[in-house]
């Protein structure tokens, strides 16, 4: 009895103080969130000192020397519970979390938070503005933090393995280069199939949309999805992201071109299917290192998910295309259901990756990771970066950017975190989402029937039952292993990809 009341109060001191360390981190994000929604430019200097000063307070608190003794004090009572338990998942990642942190010191993590805030600002900026010389200092200073961070982590393999840990638990380059050169050779002679032919017409999305409209139009499918209004909300933002302050609340935030109507409509399915993983977590979990999604990988198995395989389906449109004709009937009363269906799965050699086609797309990401491990290796220097961008998307794509706005400054995460272990999770996340979404039809071969009449419950029941409500308990591995009964493979994803647009292009 009293060996468990000991165990008890220490747990409940471990679960206090992760609760602080979470509250932290949440506060950070709302300012975070704020930074890049409604936050005058005037705000920026102080903002970034803010955020730093609550990251590093949170650092401080996780990496206390009394967590590490009470993770010390609990092995035994975590060794006596099954490996699924709560308290055993709890103590586990915990400790895996706070043996990599203690690593780092606080001053570095303050440093970090600080640079990388004024550096998101400085690319606000330089993006529409072309001006890539404006943001090269920032991108050279996180190079070199980004190197230093890396070196906290003695004894990888390769000086990108720690930072891809941090968002691809389990995965390192050897195994990431593996599975990309695998698929590469899926993929590269499905691309040339498909762009030797007429391309398909995609006119009927290059219209004028209106603006509200198109918000109004894009929260309504995602409320169908399952995104919980009651605890999110839409807001817009230079670059669509999702943010989490607690299970109750997590925000999904888009970008609307009033000339094109995919960038806003699948931008929100997109960030919508990261947020309902969030709001999935069982609430159990919630203010512990449990309480979010477990990887990248995964997380991006989930939005890409409901944007492509959802999203982009006949079926779904069969249900959701008559509301958006009576949404704009000037733009598309007279174009029929199959002629839009083509329109959103146009595939072509194109320059911004989150506009890409389902086929190209990873060839974008691949490049991406090339590119961050050139230059954390030390063969590419910041100011042959552009040059280098431009070389890859000719080598890959067949298509240069004429400029860095839609090239080099495309893509935020080098501007708002560290230059290695961004990109690898879209490609993992597009790879998985074929062997969810392949599992999902084997337990439940009506999920495309109802996706035609609106109705999404089955799918997003499967999804939180088998993947959301676990949080972080499991690493993305056990995750694929226990939903799919396998190890990660390419193969459900390629035969999406060949069924879909095998069909399309008639291949
Ligand atoms: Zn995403």
């Amino acid at each position: 009895m009293k060996r468990r009341r000991t165990l008890d109060t220490k747990l409940n001191e471990l679960r206090a103080r992760l609760a602080e360390v979470y509250d932290l981190q949440a506060a950070a994000r709302v300012l975070d969130w704020d930074q890049n929604t409604y936050m005058p430019p005037g705000g920026g200097p102080a903002r970034a000192r803010q955020l730093s000063t609550l990251e590093r307070l949170a650092h401080e608190k996780f990496t206390a020397a009394e967590i590490g003794q009470l993770l010390d004090g609990l092995r035994s009572y975590e060794e006596s519970l099954p490996y699924e338990a709560d308290e055993a998942s709890l103590i586990r990642v915990t400790r895996r979390d706070y043996e990599r942190a203690v690593k780092v010191p606080p001053s570095f993590v303050a440093q970090l938070a600080d640079h990388t805030s004024n550096s998101y600002q400085a690319w606000t900026v330089a993006r529409p503005a072309d001006d890539f010389a404006g943001v090269r200092p920032y991108l050279e200073k996180t190079l070199d933090l980004s190197r230093q961070l890396a070196g906290f982590f003695p004894g990888y393999e390769h000086i990108a393995d720690p930072l891809i840990e941090y968002d691809d638990y389990g995965m390192t380059v050897a195994t990431i280069r593996a599975l990309f050169g695998r698929l590469r050779e899926q993929l590269a002679p499905l691309v040339q199939a498909i762009t030797a032919q007429e391309p398909l017409d995609d006119a009927c999305l290059r219209q004028e949309f209106g603006e509200a409209q198109q918000l109004a139009f894009g929260l309504e499918i995602v409320r169908r999805f399952g995104y919980d209004l009651a605890r999110g909300r839409l807001d817009k933002t230079p670059h669509p992201f999702t943010t989490e302050f607690s299970i109750g609340d997590v925000r999904i935030t888009t970008r609307v071109n009033g000339r094109h109507l995919g960038e806003a409509l699948f931008s929100t399915l997109h960030e919508a299917g990261h947020a309902m993983y969030e709001q999935g977590i069982h609430a159990d979990l919630e203010g512990t290192p449990l309480g979010g999604g477990t990887s990248a990988g995964v997380h991006e198995s989930q939005s890409r998910l409901w944007e492509n395989v959802v999203g982009r389906s006949r079926d779904v449109w069969q249900f959701f295309y008559p509301h958006l004709q009576a949404t704009f009937p000037g733009q598309l009363g007279r174009v029929p259901l199959e002629a839009f269906y083509r329109a959103i799965n146009k595939v072509e050699r194109s320059l911004i990756r989150t506009e890409a086609d389902e086929v190209t797309y990873n060839l974008h990401v691949m490049l991406r990771f090339e590119l961050e491990l050139d230059l954390l290796e030390g063969h590419l220097a910041v100011r042959d970066l552009p040059e280098a961008w431009r070389a890859r998307y000719q080598r890959d794509l067949g298509i240069a950017p004429p400029d860095d706005r839609d090239g080099v400054l495309q893509d935020v995460h080098w501007y708002d975190g560290t230059i290695g272990g961004a990109f690898q999770g879209y490609t993992l996340g597009n790879v998985m989402s074929g062997a969810f979404f392949e599992a999902a039809l084997r337990a439940h071969p009506e999920i495309p029937a109802e996706m035609a009449v609106g109705e999404f419950g089955t799918l997003h029941g499967w999804l939180k039952e088998n993947i959301y409500q676990h949080g972080s308990k499991y690493t993305a591995a056990e995750l694929v292993e226990r939903v799919t009964g396998a190890p990660l493979s390419i193969e459900p994803y390629v035969r999406y990809l060949r069924g879909k647009y095998g069909e399309l292009y008639r291949l």
